[in-house]
């Protein structure tokens, strides 16, 4: 796989309710960007898995699964082989079954061979876990977006995509938020954590549009040294 060296990439990882998918959709708004979102694709992976009724723990099972689905992102629909899954795959069930297909190298060597492609086109902001360090690592901007585990839980119990189910509870979202937490970070492959030429964005306390602002002078500035020094 090449690792494409791209001006115009903007990553943005961090970990479940850190305000990653708001900044980022923001952030393409803004800049004319194509916006996408690589916790959609897990999802989608571990949604038709389980829909084909695919062991999870049987990794080339599922990993046959994210080489064959045929996945649309585009605008803020998620279509996987003809089905709009954009409320399906938001379920606390998919929470549990993403972050499990998401430990399997396999699966990830697909879906990064997928984002990369993506990213062929430029004009970018890819948000995830592993963008910044391993999708992309040569990406112009990249930015790391933490909140305490509280305040991500709280904002996760109130994002009403996450919680069309009855168990919106604060305990129960906390907890299952930090387990998913934990698997992301210890896991072998591509874990979660800051790349060292990120740049690390604390939003606890910081109401979502003091972020974007924030965020998009950063990557203005950010993006205009990468195209001189492109330029020079
Ligand atoms: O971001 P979101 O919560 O939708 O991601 C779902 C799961 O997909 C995460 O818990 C993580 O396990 C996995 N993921 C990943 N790498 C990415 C994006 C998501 O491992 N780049």
């Amino acid at each position: 796989m090449s690792v494409p060296k791209n001006e115009t990439i903007v990553a943005i990882d961090g970990p479940s309710g850190a305000g990653k998918g708001t900044v980022a959709r923001a952030l393409a708004r803004e800049l004319g960007y194509r916006h996408v979102d690589t916790g959609a694709m897990y999802r989608a992976v571990a949604w038709q898995a389980t829909y084909n009724g695919v062991d999870l723990a049987d990794e080339s099972a599922v990993e046959t699964v994210a080489g064959s689905i045929a996945l649309s992102l585009d605008g803020d629909r998620i279509v996987v082989n003809g089905y709009d899954v954009t409320e399906a795959i938001r379920t606390p069930e998919t929470d549990v079954a993403a972050a499990l297909v998401a430990r399997i190298a396999a699966v990830r060597q697909v879906l990064v061979g997928r984002q990369r492609a993506i990213g062929e086109a430029g004009r970018l902001v890819m948000e995830g876990r592993d963008i910044g360090t391993v999708v992309f690592p040569a990406a112009a901007v990249k930015i790391y977006l933490d909140a305490t585990p509280a305040e991500r839980a709280r904002r996760r119990a109130a994002d009403r995509a996450h919680t069309s189910s009855l168990s919106a509870d604060l305990v129960g979202v906390a907890s299952a938020l930090e387990a998913r937490d934990a698997s992301d970070r210890t896991r072998e492959v591509s874990p979660l954590k800051l790349a060292s030429d990120a740049e690390l964005i604390d939003t606890t306390g910081m109401p979502i549009d003091d972020v974007v602002k924030r965020v998009l002078s950063l990557v203005r500035s950010k993006l205009d040294d990468s195209a001189s020094k492109a330029e020079g």
